[in-house]
């Protein structure tokens, strides 16, 4: 990958240019917490806390309308009815600027769901497609991160079109795609020199922080030997709450809910962000709930990460180490620790 520099300084010029022609959603502080929100005077990107909230949201948006419909009737002729469908597929350009590595990776787990052979959703697709990821990889690491577990690391470039390093005076700046490359053109660019030697160090000495990796190779068979294990599971959820935050806030869940708002003859078709952490997520119409109890969809929400997505997607794990649940949930739920404790229970269970 070619190594460039731009300045501390460059940087709001370049994200002013990027502008003219995308939004680009920057992480600000909103309240406290880090945030991506679209580029706008008075916003000043905050590049050295990490964001609270994922950049999921650029390409995957909390509530998005899928199509307006009309429902119209011939009056001359009662039996005949027609109902105009217009679909709203999403057509501006975006930069995401400034998520880190986790964010990014977390789009890959996307990816292989609404993109594949079989399915394309197209506006997942379009939006993806029309979206740049500069990505700013840690200089710091924090006690929750675990990104060099689960196949990643501070400076992964999975998902990224460009990689941004810290260094003295500003960024080395390398292309992941061609189309980072072609944003690397840019007249605030100069050339990496010695800048770059420095970005290594950077990017060697954060990976030291982490330490060493633990192995979660085996754990979906180690998950499935406690499958039926209750009483673990019910260890395991004693203290979860059931809000949802840690899977509004993960980089790599997608679970959604469609539903219709008609208004008289007209109306238009959601689509918005559900949580496996919920009641209601699989609540039958006959009132049967298959999930009814929060071990059972905490044990999901796991199996799903480090089991059935590994097991469908040559063993990528649907789990990018950010550590966001685990920060943000009140009870302090620990997916590690819940996997870790999996793998030595269903161990142990196995060698009887
Ligand atoms: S954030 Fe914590 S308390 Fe809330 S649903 Fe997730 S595990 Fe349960
Ligand atoms: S499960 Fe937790 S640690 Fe893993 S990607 Fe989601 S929020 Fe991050």
């Amino acid at each position: 990958m070619a190594c460039k520099f731009i300045s501390n300084e460059d940087i709001t010029l370049w994200l002013e240019a990027l502008a003219k022609d995308h939004v680009v959603f920057v992480p600000v502080d909103d309240c406290g917490s880090v945030t991506f929100r679209p580029l706008a005077e008075g916003r000043k990107p905050v590049l050295d806390r990490v964001p609270v909230r994922s950049p999921k949201e650029a390409v995957f948006p909390q509530n998005e309308t899928l199509l307006l419909y009309k429902y119209e009737k011939d009056l001359e002729d009662p039996e005949h009815s027609t109902v105009r469908i217009k679909e709203t597929l999403p057509k501006e350009r975006a930069v995401v600027f400034g998520t880190r590595p986790c964010g990014a990776r977390g789009m890959t787990v996307f990816d292989r769901v609404f993109d594949n052979e079989r399915i394309r959703d197209p506006y997942y697709a379009t939006r993806r497609e029309n979206t740049l990821f500069i990505t700013l990889a840690c200089n710091k690491v924090e006690s929750t991160c675990f990104c060099h577990e689960v196949g990643s690391g501070p400076a992964d470039t999975a998902g990224s079109d460009v990689l941004l390093t810290p260094v003295q005076g500003g960024y080395t700046a390398e292309a992941v795609t061609e189309r980072g490359g072609q944003m690397l053109e840019a007249s605030v660019f100069a050339d990496g020199g010695n800048k770059c030697a420095e970005a290594e160090e950077v990017k060697k000495a954060t990976r030291e922080m982490l330490g060493e990796a633990h192995d979660y190779s085996d754990a979906p068979e180690k998950l499935l030997a406690v499958f039926d294990d209750d009483e673990f599971w019910e260890e395991q959820a004693a203290g979860c709450i059931s809000c949802g935050a840690c899977t509004y806030l993960c980089p790599t869940c997608y679970c959604f809910n469609i539903t219709d708002e008609a208004t008289g003859t007209t109306g238009k078709r959601l689509r918005t962000w559900d949580t496996c952490m919920s009641f209601q997520y699989t609540l039958e119409g006959s009132g049967h709930n298959p999930r009814s109890t929060k071990a059972k969809r905490l044990k999901n929400r796991v199996n799903h990460k480090f089991s059935y997505y590994p097991d469908t997607y040559e063993k990528n794990i649907a789990c990018c180490g950010c550590g966001r649940c685990i920060k943000s949930c009140p009870a302090s739920v620990d997916i590690r620790a819940i996997v870790k404790a999996a793998q030595a229970r269903g161990a142990k269970k196995e060698s009887k």
